[in-house]
């Protein structure tokens, strides 16, 4: 086992893997930016390391200087969290050459999700049902026309090195394409340094379904059932719940066995996701993988008992698990709702002082935030200050919870998403359990 590990990211998710670290007795190593000098990640943390100024590109995707302190600070393992270096092959090799743990799956299977074209190809070839679309990218408007004829309108151009909701362009007809293509390109250009672009069909209001997954080094794999992410703005999750309404336990036990199917295939280790859209047929088709911890494991974790931060580390470090007794049991349901620092009605970031924090209270909410009062929301990262995640015994009572919870929940100083929360989790249509990726547009055009 290991006995200090780094934690490579900063904000709601160092501070969640610095707690499982401390449950194992392992000595947690914090970085930080100038920003985050005063951050409750860097004042938990057994020990921190300034890393650089406030932009990630300095500090947070630093590899250099993330390498020497692990080194300095003689760490075993690193836990990259999400986004920044997490999903970075080059980082995980660069681990691998320094004799450092990377707690995660091996670089080149990192590699082999990281691209969306070549994800899509691996998972046909897995026999994993896929979007229909495209293993291609597209080299020109005449192609994009070609592709889109075959596909049938409305289509949807994607960053093929897309993440976040970013790089995707619906179109509904061929007059549209020069446009969508370009902007498509011009964005992912922009946020991923890389072009490539492809085609999907638009799948009209789908649910997106997803099935977590846990793999030791010796190729056991075990899945830990789906979590239903539906409820998003701008292709990003806002809302998630697990299980979901939507799926009995016989699709259960196929969409997860369809997960593991996929990761075998190509060797998967540590924790991951693997995300599909579902139609209302219950039909589901492969999306993409996330090689990585995902911002709602929580609602697993609450269903679960899992520890999944713990048993990340675990794995990293040698556990075996077996396929049959570490099955988890369903319990109850789980929601979780990702609260942002932004204007309810622009939707604009909202940094600032946070004056004074309320967290909600209750024998069933989990609340995983990296703020505190006197904290200040900088601009430079990811406005997503944390999560309130409720339990009930069912759906309703998990929802009623969630109601209570976010009434109790204040910031003073900052704006903060509640109110459209509020609207979502009390809408008749999600009390129904009738949830799709449309659904928030379509309610907060209802007034
Ligand atoms: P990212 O990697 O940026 O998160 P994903 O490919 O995971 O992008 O898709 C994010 C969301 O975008 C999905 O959950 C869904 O709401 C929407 N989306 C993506 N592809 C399609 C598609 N082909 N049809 C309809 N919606 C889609």
């Amino acid at each position: 086992m290991f006995s200090k590990v780094l934690i490579a990211n900063r904000g709601e998710i160092a501070v969640r893997i610095i707690k499982s670290c401390q449950k194992l007795g392992i000595e947690a190593i914090a970085i930080y930016s100038d920003a985050d000098a005063e951050a409750p990640h860097v004042k938990l943390a057994g020990r921190a390391f300034h890393v650089g100024p406030s932009r990630v590109s300095q500090s947070y995707l630093n590899m250099d200087r993330i390498l020497a302190v692990a080194k300095e600070a003689c760490a075993e393992a690193i836990h990259p969290g999400y986004g920044l270096l997490s999903e970075n092959p080059e980082f995980a090799r660069r681990c691998q050459v320094e004799g450092i743990i990377f707690i995660g799956p091996k670089p080149e299977v990192i590699a082999k999700m990281g691209g969306k074209v070549r994800a899509r190809e691996i998972m046909k070839a897995a026999g994993v049902p896929i979007v229909a679309g495209f293993e291609k990218h597209i080299n020109d408007v005449a192609q994009a026309k070609g592709f889109a004829i075959e596909l049938g309108y409305p289509v949807m151009i994607k960053a093929s090195a897309g993440g976040g909701g970013i790089g995707m362009q619906i179109v509904h007809k061929d007059d549209e394409m020069e446009k969508a293509l370009k902007a498509c390109q011009g964005r992912a250009k922009a946020y991923f340094d890389d072009d490539s672009v492809y085609m999907e069909k638009y799948l009209e209001s789908p649910r997106h379904i997803e099935v977590q997954l846990l793999a030791d080094n010796y190729g056991n794999t075990i899945h830990l059932f789906e979590r239903e992410c539906s409820i998003q703005r701008r292709h990003q999750k806002v809302v998630e719940e697990a299980p979901s309404a939507f799926v009995d336990e016989k699709l259960r036990e196929k969409i997860g066995n369809v997960a593991v199917q996929g990761a075998k295939a190509i060797g998967y280790s540590n924790a991951g996701t693997v995300e599909f859209l579902m139609d209302k047929d219950k039909n589901f088709y492969f999306l993409e993988m996330n090689t990585r911890l995902q911002v709602e494991h929580p609602i697993t974790e609450m269903i679960t008992g899992y520890d999944l931060v713990e048993e990340q580390i675990l794995v990293a470090a040698g556990k075996k698990l077996d396929e049959e007794k570490d099955k988890p049991k369903l319990q109850g349901h789980a929601i979780e709702c990702r609260i942002y620092a932004e204007d309810p009605k622009t939707l604009l970031p909202s940094p600032g002082k946070v004056n004074s924090l309320t967290l909600p209270e209750g024998d069933f909410v989990r609340n995983d935030f990296g703020i505190c009062s006197g904290y200040i929301v900088s601009p430079y990262y990811d406005p997503m200050l944390g999560k309130i995640i409720t339990w009930g015994n069912d759906r309703q009572e998990a929802i009623n919870r969630m109601v209570k919870a976010l009434e109790d929940f204040q910031a003073e100083g900052i704006k903060v998403n509640i109110p459209i929360l509020q609207k979502v989790i009390s809408h008749p249509k999600f009390i129904a359990g009738e949830t799709h990726t449309n659904l928030i547009e379509q309610i907060l055009t209802e007034e």
